[in-house]
């Protein structure tokens, strides 16, 4: 678990109970699956600038990234509803506010990633940017029948100002260019963001990766022949984010790239920066890689 000063932690604590003490008044903080969250996804991790302009104002199972422009702030992802109060006070705890957001952009549907959205939509006066196939989903809560996970996943409130983004398309605000790269596997919609951070000097590509995790519930089956169009696109989603330029990987779920550990090591020490790392988008791609295969020789012997 990550360190959090005295204060910061107990403004957290203060965030997060504001959002529950609140909830019943307001839908878009409304807790979804609070026990299984809290305890997986909502790990305290400390605010930490990453690199340049790029800073994490998540958790520890979970990631929000955050993009400092000339022109306002770019926010990626939103956790679940409940968290919205600590990711606006982790943004406080660096100096920047909730209302200079003017883009949030999305990596996937499901409510661990987009739950929080709308309310910080709402906080934010932003626009919402996702892959075409996610803004239907995202539209109706959550909502895809055939979806891997469906019999599983929990319905969020809708963002309301949402535009779909094709793969490749770049996306400027001030002095920043975010490149959308379409990641479909996972969910149709799954979208990776990569932008340039640059300290002093030095310039890196920055990859926030979208999951490529084959998760199935309720007895779905990647290795149907129904299925098999699922996992060629997998495959080939793999393969693109091993190849794409990416000198600095943030994936979705911290735990996918040894997240939580290199935000708390960060916290502590700036240099050598744990995060910069040229093989990072290759080792999520393998792990996801090895997740499929896994997944697949598990249901060979069912
Ligand atoms: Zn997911």
């Amino acid at each position: 678990m990550a360190r959090l000063t005295t204060t910061l932690a107990m403004s957290l604590i203060a965030a997060l109970g504001a959002a529950s003490a609140v909830a019943a008044d307001d839908p878009l903080l409304r807790p979804i699956a609070p026990a299984y969250s809290a305890k997986r996804f909502l790990t305290p991790a400390q605010p930490v600038r990453v690199f340049g302009n790029t800073y994490l104002v998540g958790f520890g199972g979970v990631s929000v990234a955050l993009i400092r422009t000339s022109a306002g702030l770019i926010l990626i992802d939103g956790s679940v509803p409940q968290s919205v109060g600590a990711v606006e006070e982790h943004m406080r705890a660096l100096g920047l506010s909730i209302r200079d957001v003017k883009l949030i952009l999305s990596t996937e549907p499901h409510f661990d990633h987009a739950g929080g959205i709308a309310a910080l939509e709402r906080d934010s006066g932003a626009t919402v940017l996702a892959g075409a196939a996610a803004v239907p989903v995202l539209r109706a809560r959550g909502l895809d029948p055939s979806d891997p996970q469906a019999s599983g996943l929990e319905r969020f409130p809708a963002p309301r100002k949402l535009r779909a983004v094709r793969d490749g398309e770049r996306i400027t605000l001030g002095d920043v260019t975010v490149t959308a790269i379409a990641m479909p596997g996972h969910t149709p919609g799954s979208t990776s963001w990569s932008w340039k951070s640059c300290e002093g000097q030095r310039c890196e590509t920055v990859v926030f990766a979208a999951s490529i995790n084959a998760v199935a519930l309720g007895g779905y089956r990647f290795s149907a022949p129904a299925h098999r169009g699922r996992v060629d696109t997998i495959r080939r989603s793999i393969t693109k984010l091993r190849g794409i330029p990416c000198d600095l990987v943030l994936t979705s779920h911290p735990e996918l790239s040894d997240g939580e550990a290199k935000q708390a090591q960060l916290a502590r020490q700036r240099s050598p920066n744990p995060f910069l790392d040229s093989e990072g988008c290759r080792k999520a791609a393998n792990a996801f890689e090895k997740r499929l295969n896994d997944q697949l020789a598990e249901e060979a012997k069912r």
